[in-house]
């Protein structure tokens, strides 16, 4: 008799097992996309991003992959406005960008990405009649959380306007990469080696103070604090590479470790 509960218990614990590798499988990892980009869609990448067009052939395949497989993950929903392909690509692009030297890297902690037409307030109310709608992307929290928002209008404009060094939808994704290790704090510790930590925090304090005092090219927004210096400082990084490390030689050389630039 008591072979018999043996053999039921090992039955049901082994359909158990099944049960939870299946539910760890789906939660823990994206699906593979089912197909890539079209032609289309790369002459479209092609002509709005520039870290795209610059890649060498075989690397344009995995910045490719990377967008198939974050679209056929992510929802793209448009909030009174219609998504169009080139916006779910702009999308795609900003959140490849980022982590395009971390080909395993997969955003777990986004499941959807409103998209407004332009910029909102922080009840998530747009409109020409508001006075108060500056907001142009924000990555959600509570409620919110898995959610970001982006305005289309800025969107675009972040990737027409490289020499600017700003890029809502690169900002937004540095934040979503900042929130990944549990504590949104500008020290993206997923990313970055434990000797550089220190080293980073003293560099995000000593340009902050160059804000401060006027005598910085990054955007004064960045002063706000280390999440918002961390941002805005990636946005400059990968928009204009050339006079970020022209400007910045110290923050240029750490962000290459940071994003694995140079191996
Ligand atoms: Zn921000």
């Amino acid at each position: 008799m008591h072979d018999l509960y043996a053999a039921i218990f090992l039955v049901v614990f082994a359909g158990f097992l099944i049960w939870f590798f299946k539910y760890l499988g789906k939660s823990g990892r994206w699906k593979i996309p089912k197909g890539g980009l079209t032609k289309k869609d790369r002459l479209i990448m092609a002509s709005k991003v520039r870290f795209y067009k610059d890649l060498p052939d075989e690397e344009k395949k995995l910045f490719e992959f990377k967008t198939a497989e974050f679209l056929a993950n992510v929802k793209i929903t448009g909030i009174g406005v219609k998504v169009t392909r080139s916006d779910e690509l702009l999308i795609a692009a900003s959140a490849v960008i980022p982590i395009f030297r971390f080909p395993e890297w997969q955003y777990l902690n986004l499941s959807e990405v409103l998209l407004y037409e332009k910029s909102f307030n922080d009840s998530f109310q747009t409109g020409d009649d508001m006075h108060d709608h500056d907001i142009s992307g924000m990555v959600g929290d509570g409620y919110m959380n898995g959610k970001m928002i982006l305005s289309k209008h800025d969107l675009h404009w972040g990737f027409k306007n490289e020499w600017d060094g700003s890029n809502v939808g690169i900002h937004e994704f540095i934040h979503l990469i900042d929130k990944a290790d549990g504590s949104v704090d500008g020290i993206p510790k997923l990313f970055l080696e434990h000797q550089y930590i220190v080293p980073w925090v003293e560099l995000i304090h000593q340009n902050i103070g160059q804000i401060m005092q006027g005598r910085s090219d990054i955007n004064p927004y960045g002063a706000t604090d280390k999440t918002e210096f961390f941002a805005v400082v990636s946005e400059y990084f990968f928009e204009n590479p050339k006079k970020f490390k022209a400007n910045h030689p110290d923050l240029y050389e750490l962000m290459e470790k940071i994003f694995r630039v140079k191996e």
